[in-house]
């Protein structure tokens, strides 16, 4: 029997390409890839697999991919799109990981759920010529739903698939992916778009502001955790090269906890409840325990979000930790002004 390897996000594109492709009888292993910002709902590898298979009959094997996809995100050959999605090398760098393991899972070619037209940087009918051609994917790749505007593939020309049974879908109208969904009996399928953190527009200035830093520091391993962290809580620049995270709640200061490294300060209220405080150094200068003006700022930062005092915001007793120093202080809570001019 035939195998294609197909890319798989999860959304009904890609649901439908695996199922048209399963119609002609071809066996499709469906690849779903991990990063930080996106697929970031899979959660448990097995579940999320049961679920698939019980919701469209599709097999999908899991793979995180966060440390490979940093050089991507750190020069996107092809740039960025409107906020920090850089979908073009997104596209390359999936397809090129894809095709080396085509050998792995026995697979013939390569699918997607890439629909001509349907959007504005990465399924342009020229940006998808590039993608092909720069993962080195040239006449491997079939997109079955627009296969039918595309140039016949290796295999189609072979006879693997039947190009006549393959789509001619264009645009970012839905409406015959509705139909199709209907005529395979899939009903339970995500909204389109809203998949990709990296294409969040309140995410874009904080993406733009911390990345830089969060390149600099010397290990992959580190950059994903601090992307993580740079997903969670409020963010600010206390000082040029320092992030302050605070916790919104508590499954935010759990993360905080998971996500502390080695050199971050730990920021506690101490005589009242409130949310915790991750300090980490971008290249800037942290200093001491002791030092005034940065624990001052950070502290006062943290004392604007604890419990209030009738009705407002309060000095109040604030530790830091780090691994060399342990200071407790009293500290003003920051005012507005200068609370809005630290977020980021
Ligand atoms: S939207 Fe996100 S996952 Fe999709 S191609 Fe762009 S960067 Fe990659």
């Amino acid at each position: 029997m035939t195998r294609a390897l197909a890319l798989f996000s999860g959304g009904l594109d890609s649901i439908l390409a695996c199922r048209v492709l399963m119609a002609q009888g071809i066996d499709v292993v469906a690849l779903r890839f991990i990063t930080p910002f996106f697929a970031a709902d899979v959660g448990d590898a097995e579940r999320y697999q049961a679920e698939m298979r019980a919701k469209y009959g599709i097999g999908v094997q899991v793979r995180d991919v966060s440390r490979e996809f940093m050089a991507v995100l750190r020069h996107p050959a092809h740039g960025f799109g409107h906020n920090f999605n850089p979908c073009i090398d997104c596209r390359i760098f999936m397809l090129r990981t894809a095709r080396a393991l085509l050998a792995e899972y026995g697979a013939a070619f390569l699918a997607t759920g890439e629909v001509l037209g349907q959007r504005p940087m990465s399924q342009r009918r020229d940006a998808m010529g590039i993608i092909e051609r720069d993962s080195g994917c040239g006449g491997l790749l079939v997109r079955p739903l627009c296969a039918q505007l595309l140039p016949a593939t290796r295999a189609e020309q072979e006879g693997l698939v039947d190009r006549l049974r393959l789509l001619r879908l264009s645009g970012r109208g839905r409406a015959e992916q509705k139909r199709l969904a209907a005529l395979f009996g899939i009903r339970d399928y995500p909204a389109p778009a809203g998949g990709c953190l990296l294409t969040d527009v309140n995410l874009g200035p904080r993406f733009r502001r911390f990345a830089p830093g969060i390149f600099g520091l010397p290990d992959v391993a580190a950059q994903v955790d601090s992307f993580r962290l740079l997903l969670t809580g409020r963010h600010f620049e206390p000082a040029p090269g320092l992030w302050l995270v605070l916790g919104r709640n508590q499954q935010d200061n759990e993360r905080l906890l998971a996500l502390r490294a080695p050199g971050d300060w730990l920021l506690t209220t101490v005589d009242r409840p409130g949310p915790l405080g991750l300090l980490r150094s971008l290249g800037g200068e942290m200093g001491a325990a002791g030092n005034g003006g940065l624990a001052g700022i950070a502290a006062g930062l943290l004392l604007r979000y604890a419990r209030k005092v009738d009705g407002r915001a309060a000095p109040g007793v604030v530790r830091l930790e780090s691994e060399t120093g342990l200071r407790e202080g009293r500290f003003a809570p920051l005012g507005e002004a200068a609370l809005e001019a630290l977020m980021v």
